[in-house]
């Protein structure tokens, strides 16, 4: 039986030594992603997963989350769910309390979140805020007026002009760039000492985003897939692109035909960076086998993924292989 292990994408060394901990006491591989993730949402510094997330263009923090299980293939998310601060936590209570269902977003997300005891919270920090702002005024220097309106509001649904502002919204979508930094949705896959695999995947997704719009962090086989018999892989980057590709599942297929996993990253991320897409590329995946091996490809070198294991004392970091 391989060693457990605990690998997650940039940013998750802020979970990882929490998610290791619970392998060494013996945890199961989905509590082992889900304190660990729950680390990255409650971290604010991070901008693009939980609390301190970067808001869609109308300044509200909509989260995407999954979690999906090796031996079973079930899966839980949420997409688009506004209030509540680690949607780890309701994704893994959709697998566990709803089996009848894998996704609920909006509304009905923070519904089932609420009637499930979980406790709300502001999401949308100072310094978050502070970028969407920029990024509106920066918007509107270039063409002088954001949608005929001036761009000092914030909840844009309470202000008059809402209406206009809403029928340019695509417009600004399209105009509002992605943050600079390292950027993008936190992957974390674990394997257990009973030999399962769990994968999950956390975002406040595309910044800037349409509201509603939901990513591939919440789609299964796009941003999170995860079959025992061959391993667990997930993406992050621009989630139209997985969505598209079917991106994560289609790595988990070429881990099934014996391809190695980095280079099972490689191949998959590279059928879906082929796609005709006019908006930011960038695609990274990660993947884990039932035997303990790991892989990462990134489309832009420098991308590192990291990994701890039960001798850790603190997460090591490996570099992915470039596109
Ligand atoms: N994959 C995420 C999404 O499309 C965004 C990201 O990773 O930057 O929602």
């Amino acid at each position: 039986m391989a060693q457990p292990v605990i690998i997650g994408s940039e940013r998750s060394e802020a979970g990882l030594p929490t998610g290791i901990e619970v392998l060494r006491r013996g945890g199961s591989a989905l509590d082992a992603v889900e304190a660990a993730m729950r680390c990255c949402e409650d971290n604010p510094a991070d901008h693009y997963v939980g609390t301190g997330g970067l808001p869609n263009a109308r300044g509200e923090v909509e989260l995407d989350a999954s979690v999906m299980i090796g031996s079973s293939r079930r899966f839980g998310a949420v997409g688009a769910m506004r209030g509540y601060p680690n949607p780890i936590s309701v994704a893994r209570a959709v697998l566990e309390r709803l089996p009848q269902h894998c996704l609920l977003v909006g509304e009905g997300a923070e519904l089932f979140a609420e009637e499930n005891g979980f406790t709300k919270g502001e999401l949308l920090t100072d310094e978050a805020r502070r970028i969407w702002r920029e990024q509106l005024q920066a918007a509107a220097a270039t063409e002088g007026e954001v949608a005929g309106r001036s761009v000092e509001g914030e909840n844009t649904s309470a202000v008059p002009g809402d209406r206009r502002y809403r029928e340019a919204a695509l417009d600004l979508v399209r105009r509002l760039a992605p943050h600079e930094g390292p950027w993008g949705t936190i992957n974390i896959m674990a394997l257990d000492a009973s030999g399962e695999l769990c994968v999950g995947v956390s975002t406040s997704g595309y910044p800037f985003k349409y509201p509603g719009r939901v990513g591939d962090s919440a789609v299964p086989g796009a941003g999170n897939w995860c079959d025992l018999r061959a391993g667990g892989a997930a993406c992050t980057g621009r989630g139209e692109l997985s969505m598209r590709g079917g991106t994560a599942r289609s790595v988990v297929d070429l881990l099934a035909l014996g391809t190695d996993p980095a280079e099972a990253c490689r191949l998959g991320l590279r059928e879906a960076a082929g796609l005709p897409d006019e908006f930011r590329a960038e695609l990274r995946a990660l993947a884990l086998t039932p035997d303990g091996r790991h892989g990462g490809a990134s489309g832009q070198p420098g991308s590192v993924y990291a990994v701890m294991t039960l001798d850790s004392t603190a997460p090591e970091f490996h570099p992915r292989v470039v596109l």
